[in-house]
């Protein structure tokens, strides 16, 4: 017979060390999944963010980008007009005309005050159709110096005079920039120069020789470096179309050309953004170190980009040459660094936030798999804490067999079976005998020794399907199902001998015995009811008492009358 054992484990309090790893391990996978959903979801929306960024400092450096071509535009209208007004002038028409020495002397005078009043011409020259200079004025610290006639030179080589002289009358010549060469030597510190020139004529129309102003380009170059530092800490560059650096804010990789560096050149460094920029008008290319924001400056349209700003009554005639000679890019790069330094994440206040969102998602992983595993764990306590009350409704506490209650329960559903299925059913009814002497002798601890030897002693003789039950002080009942009166009459004398034989110690030596009185019942064609049959059994049990105790006795009709 199974034995029914009363737990006593009592319900976790807190957490155990088990369940704690188990909360650790639901946060980690909480926590990893939080962040690779906000991840995804927010992904989106930094690209956008970055885009906008990146936007909004392209747009501050617009300002920049315009003022750098409006003023590049204005320095090339400038000097155009002061070379048209010196070709205009009657001090060189007349010299022209005639050539006298004093209209000479009138001629280099005005060459000086120009030089000295503008600061910005390196020489104003006038050559002859040889290309032998006839008049110089060179700016010397800042000082107008009318060379000597022995010092004049020749420069029927040079690119600017064979170019000039080439062209039809009132053509303007605008050289490219580069750095000035003095008696084939690079001039020290370097002087970007750019030549403007165009050729003479005399009264009679006839070529008379060329006229070649050396504009300082230095002045131009300072100011458009300052438009470029101006806002954030970008770099502003500007690019002749060899894609040689006329101006890079590392002034190391200027003039390329000029210094016989060809590797220091914009295409050796971005050799995939430079085709682009070269194929353009202008745009923004996005690359993986950063963007590049790009304009050509074509500073000699400036009647057509800016004709309120630029009122000229004629547009300049000029060489098809000089606009490739100036056919210059404004090149702004943003580092992906520079952008990311002005990205909120990287101010003081976006890294605290994303630190408290990161915090917030640990926080609610932490809180989720806390009470995740809590609840589980609170499940698993109340099935047992029920589990457990349940036994104790059932059980009788003292012998750990069914109470009376539970065996009228179970005697029920037996007899209910045995009705059904018309199978034998037979109904013990043991009591214990002259208990009371036991607990009077050996006092009521012994007793409830002896009660419990009894019980066990039962279970260990009945089989796993009888059903024994304690309904009484020293009363037991037993149901024996699909029992016939034979057998049953066997397992109730094999019961009682089996109790005769226990021993209950009740002292380090000494032993007692005890004995049961049974009474045996079986199911007959007329019971309905377990109540009937147990006072059957009763009346049976009473007959063993009278009879001596210690043994079985069967009910029999005659007992009822
Ligand atoms: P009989 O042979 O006629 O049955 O005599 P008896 O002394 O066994 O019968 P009686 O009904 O006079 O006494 C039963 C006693 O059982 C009385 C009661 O104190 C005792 N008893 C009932 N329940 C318990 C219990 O749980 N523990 C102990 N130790 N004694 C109990
Ligand atoms: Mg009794
Ligand atoms: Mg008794």
């Amino acid at each position: 017979m199974q034995q029914t054992i009363i737990g006593n484990e009592l319900p976790p309090q807190s957490l155990y060390l088990q369940d704690k790893y188990a909360v650790f391990k639901r946060f980690l996978i909480l926590f990893l999944l939080l962040s690779l959903v906000i991840s995804i979801v927010s992904w989106p929306i930094y690209q956008q963010y970055q885009k906008g960024l990146q936007k909004q400092l392209l747009a501050q450096e617009e300002i920049s980008v315009v003022s750098a071509i409006q003023m590049f535009q204005k320095e090339m209208y400038e000097q155009l007009h002061m070379l048209d007004l010196i070709v205009k002038s009657d001090a060189l028409n007349d010299y022209l005309a005639q050539g006298s020495a004093e209209q000479k002397a009138r001629l280099e005078n005005i060459f000086k005050n120009i030089s000295t009043s503008f600061h910005r011409f390196d020489q104003i020259r006038l050559l002859d159709n040889a290309g032998q200079e006839q008049i110089r004025v060179n700016l010397v610290d800042q000082q107008a110096v009318l060379i000597p006639q022995h010092e004049l030179q020749n420069k029927a080589q040079r690119y600017y005079f064979t170019a000039t002289q080439k062209m039809p009358p009132g053509q303007l010549y605008i050289s490219a920039m580069d750095l000035n060469i003095e008696q084939g030597v690079l001039e020290l510190p370097h002087k970007p120069t750019l030549r403007f020139s165009t050729a003479v004529h005399d009264a009679q129309g006839q070529p008379a020789g060329v006229l070649v102003i050396n504009y300082l380009a230095k002045g131009m170059l300072v100011r458009f470096r300052e438009l470029m530092t101006q806002r954030i800490d970008q770099q502003g560059m500007l690019l002749n179309n060899q894609g040689y650096w006329l101006s890079n804010h590392e002034r190391d990789n200027e003039w390329g050309a000029d210094l016989n560096r060809p590797d220091h050149n914009f295409s050796q460094f971005f050799p995939n953004v430079w085709p682009i920029i070269r194929a353009h008008q202008s745009g923004i290319l996005e690359t993986k170190t950063g963007v590049f924001r790009y304009e050509s400056v074509d500073p000699l349209n400036f009647l057509d980009s800016q004709p309120a700003h630029f009122s000229m009554q004629h547009h300049p005639f000029i060489s098809p040459e000089s606009y490739d000679n100036t056919d210059w890019k404004l090149v702004i790069f943003l580092p992906n660094e520079v952008l990311y330094a002005h990205s909120f994440l990287h101010q003081p206040l976006g890294r605290t936030l994303l630190g408290l969102l990161v915090l917030m998602i640990a926080c609610l992983a932490w809180l989720g798999a806390y009470l995740t595993v809590q609840k589980k764990l609170n499940h698993q306590q109340e099935q047992q804490t029920r589990a457990i009350l349940e036994r104790q409704a059932n059980i009788d506490t003292l012998t750990g067999i069914s109470n009376r209650r539970h065996f009228y329960a179970q005697g029920e559903a037996e007899l209910e079976r045995a009705l059904q299925q018309d199978t034998p059913l037979a109904v013990l009814m043991l009591d214990a005998d002259r208990f009371k002497k036991v607990n009077d002798t050996y006092g009521h601890a012994i007793g409830d020794l002896v009660l419990q030897e009894l019980a066990n002693t039962a279970i260990t003789a009945l089989r796993d399907t009888d059903v024994l039950g304690r309904i009484g002080g020293e009363e037991f009942a037993v149901l024996l199902p699909d029992t016939s009166f034979a057998q049953a009459q066997d397992i109730a004398e094999r019961l009682r001998s089996d109790i005769a034989q226990c021993q209950v110690p009740i002292s380090a030596h000494d032993k007692i015995n005890f004995t049961v009185s049974i009474g045996l019942v079986m199911l007959g064609a007329t019971d309905t009811e377990l109540a009937h049959l147990l006072q059957k059994a009763d009346l049976a049990l009473y007959q063993a008492k009278q009879q001596g105790r210690n043994r079985v006795v069967s009910y029999s009709q005659a007992m009822s009358n």
